[in-house]
């Protein structure tokens, strides 16, 4: 039986003898010991020859449970290894579902005398922490939680010292293996009882309830209810609370599809993916819809074509707590026949929908990427909705793409891929102009309002006239008006906090993080300087610590300011701010948008304010900023300024006609003028030719490869032997090395070797054969790889 190792350096999986009277089959997790260690992994397959070498150990045990993986699952893992050059376990890693894997649990039982001063490198205030609270044994991780612990040292210096007192005869450990469990799903579901309520929270939660039938908790949680309004409602005798078996969604039948009609341009749409999953086999189809067209709607009678071929269905979004209504209308129609997976679930909820999909309880999974790898069967259509997001990209091992990935395993399914956007990648794009995938287009709203008048404001001629106000003078006007007529506007600036930095008059310097290579942005409202990418904060000086007492100046804009500066104006306006500081929890979102569709006249907020928002009263968006996203040193900079612009513009006039302003510093620049016009093809065509000429892609495939270490002259020797060894492969540009645009984030320096091919297979096997491996024995520096960035 082989065995592969999960987030293993080690590539090649190990070969293990099955005991007798032990059955395995692939994707079944299993416990087997390496060097003096067990550990976890999943077997893979049998070798063709029955017997094994002498000396080769047995699998310890099989863990209970379902199997991890299927034959398809592990052929996309395979792809998935090759195509991101990670290790075939790092891809397992993603295509099994964590909770499946059981846990590892140290204990250690103090064993023998804590003398801090006969201890030597140990730090002596573990040893007096140990003494005091942990002397009847421990939890190796509640130790290393442990505040005092963690003021004594970092985790691998805690290990360090463990391990010394170890030695040191000290502590024992005892390791036990903590298996999932797997249980009837029961969950929380709250039904009203027919009480009155006082309170607007209160009888709106109540009221949600008694439509519905009742609701599960977590889903009045999702919608925005606090834990203590939940409580409230159910000590007041309002709601009824109970635990069932777990429902995934009250069936209310097909009433979509009794309140809507297709228009032309859906009815077309749906018949052509009804004739891909007819013809069967792959294929993949571009629907290119503007926004406010109804694709979530040609989505639910394809997924309903889908079901009844006897296939299953998976959609993609790219965060549901920012979309629930778009999840609802799947519940409105698939009923308990549907799973919405989403980042409000336990760990244990998730693991449950796992199984029900694995059980084939479930027809349809929507939800964030990894909701690819859900154990399905028989998946004939996946759908990605907005699929330009960047969400769909993964950050860390295995940086995969789930755009890629998905029609990789439709292609292995013999299914239809559809990608679904207002702005579509332009990769897409270029494929279905050449004919290459199909192309179909939803050019009108569905409710046949025209798309808003969009009008853009020269900021450098503003200053001109004298203007210094973060707002010119044409939306100081567009604002009053709605303020006057009670409609609502949308406020948008790609930056939270109140300003980007500060800045020194007298010697002109920058406070930056004492970790990263950044400026910290101001956040006024806590009186805090924030790092945005290590979350370091300290206060705002009064004056310049460095020069100790030059006059200090905010310079640039957030969320923060925009609110403020909306108040200034009117102070009457009510004003929500929505962006990731006001929405750190569950629920957050919905509460906001709440609010701000009940009592407030502008909302002010960073990109989540693009997706998801449909008030038919907002007549009115404002780009605050549109250049914010353009000076980035990225080839994507004007695609994803396009597509933001586009989507916030989309917001505005959804029932009663409404206009958009976009401020600018350059309002030439084809991504802000072709947004301007509604024009994605002009767009699209402007920069593909661009990309054409500067060999980026979709006309190149490109590869990061990112050293990355503490000491800086080792990443960047690092970075030169790796382009150095690169140079021996033809057909391939090298770029660099040099440091990444941020070139030093938490305490760790980063440089960057790009790779740029027309086709990039051979620099990827040199990649995963060759760099790989040498850096796996590199102490000091990691290497990250980045395919398709
Ligand atoms: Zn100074
Ligand atoms: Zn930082």
């Amino acid at each position: 039986m082989f065995v592969q190792q999960r987030t293993a350096r080690v590539e090649r999986p190990l070969t293990y003898a099955v005991p007798d009277g032990m059955t395995l089959e692939l994707g079944d997790i299993v416990r087997v010991p390496l060097g003096p260690r067990e550990l976890y992994g999943f077997a893979i397959g049998s070798p063709r020859e029955a017997i094994p070498a002498a000396g080769t150990r047995a699998v310890v045990e099989r863990v209970a449970g379902p199997r991890a993986f299927d034959a398809h699952a592990l052929a996309l893992a395979r792809w998935m290894a090759e195509r991101y050059c990670c290790s075939l376990g790092d891809a397992l890693g993603a295509v099994v579902f964590a909770a499946a894997i059981p846990r590892v649990v140290d204990r250690f039982s103090v064993v023998g005398p804590l003398d801090p001063s006969a201890l030597g490198t140990v730090p002596p205030r573990l040893v007096r922490l140990i003494a005091s609270d942990f002397a009847d044994g421990f939890a190796l991780e509640a130790l290393l939680r442990h505040a005092e612990a963690r003021r004594a040292g970092d985790r691998r210096t805690l290990l360090a010292a463990i391990s010394t007192l170890q030695r040191a005869g000290v502590l024992a450990r005892t390791r036990t293996f903590v298996a999932p469990r797997v249980a009837e799903a029961r969950e929380k579901f709250l039904t009203a009882t027919g009480t009155e309520v006082r309170g607007p929270r209160i009888a709106a939660l109540v009221r949600l309830a008694a439509e519905a039938g009742g609701i599960r908790r977590r889903d009045a949680l999702l919608a925005g209810f606090s834990h203590a309004i939940v409580a409230r409602a159910i000590r007041e005798g309002a709601l009824r609370e109970t635990t069932e078996r777990a429902q995934r969604a009250r069936s209310t039948g097909a009433r979509e599809d009794q309140e809507f009609t297709a228009t032309e341009e859906q009815a077309r749409a749906i018949a052509e993916i009804a004739r891909s999953l007819e013809r069967g086999g792959f294929a993949e189809i571009l629907l290119q819809g503007v926004t406010g067209s109804g694709k979530t709607f040609v989505y639910i009678r394809a997924i309903a074509e889908t079901i009844a071929r006897g296939g299953r269905a998976i959609v993609l979004v790219p965060e549901i707590s920012l979309t629930p209504q778009t999840s609802r209308r799947f519940e409105g129609v698939f009923g308990d026949r549907v799973a919405v997976v989403h980042s409000g679930l336990s760990e244990r909820e998730r693991f449950d929908s796992w199984h029900a999909a694995a059980r084939g309880e479930i027809d349809v999974i929507v939800g964030a990427r990894s909701a690819l790898f859900a154990p399905l069967p028989d998946v004939r259509l996946i759908v990605i909705d907005e699929a330009h997001e960047r969400t769909y990209k993964q950050d860390t091992v295995p940086r995969y793409d789930a755009l890629d990935v998905a029609r990789e395993k439709m292609r292995l399914a013999g299914g239809t891929l559809v990608l679904g956007s207002a702005t579509p990648p332009l990769d897409a794009y270029r494929r279905a102009c050449a004919g290459e995938i199909a192309h179909l287009r939803l050019d009108r709203r569905a409710t046949d309002m025209p798309l808003p008048n969009v009008e853009i404001v020269d900021l450098a001629a503003e200053f001109e006239r004298g203007n210094r106000r973060i707002f010119s003078a044409r939306l100081v006007e567009a604002l009053g008006l709605r303020l006057e007529r009670g409609e609502k506007s949308v406020l948008f600036v790609n930056r939270r906090g109140s300003a980007s930095f500060i800045l020194c008059r007298a010697c002109g310097a920058v406070p930056e993080c004492a970790r990263c290579s950044v400026s910290l942005t101001v956040h006024r409202s806590e009186a805090l300087l924030r790092c945005h990418l290590c979350d370091a904060q300290r206060p705002i000086p009064n004056a310049c610590p460095a020069c100790g007492g030059g006059p200090i100046r905010e310079f640039g804009i957030g969320t923060e300011r925009v609110a403020e500066a909306v108040s200034a104006l009117y102070p009457s306006a009510r004003i929500v701010r929505m962006d990731s500081d006001t929405t750190t929890r569950v629920g957050d979102h919905a509460r906001l948008l709440d609010e701000f569709g009940a009592r407030a006249d502008v909302l002010v907020g960073t990109q989540m304010v693009a997706k998801g928002l449909d008030f038919p009263t907002v007549t009115l968006v404002g780009v605050v900023a549109a250049d914010i996203g353009l000076n980035v040193p990225d080839f994507r900079a004007a695609e994803r300024t396009f597509d933001l612009i586009t989507q916030v513009a989309g917001r505005s006039g959804r029932a009663i006609p409404g206009e958009a302003i976009v401020q600018t510093y350059a309002p030439e620049h084809p991504a802000i003028t072709f947004a301007a016009r509604h024009d994605y093809d002009g767009f699209a065509l402007a920069e593909l030719a661009q990309r054409r000429e500067l060999g980026y892609p979709p006309y190149a495939e490109l590869i990061y490869l990112g050293t990355i270490g503490r000491s800086r002259a080792a990443v960047e020797a690092a970075a030169a032997k790796y382009a150095e060894l690169l140079t021996t492969l033809t057909g391939i540009e090298v770029l660099g090395p040099a440091p990444y645009p941020i070139a030093r984030v938490n305490d760790e320096w980063r440089y960057r070797i790009a790779v740029k091919a027309p086709d990039a297979a051979e620099a990827r096997r040199f990649v995963r054969e060759t760099l790989v491996p040498i850096a796996a024995n590199d102490r000091d520096v990691r290497l990250a790889v980045n395919v398709d960035p």
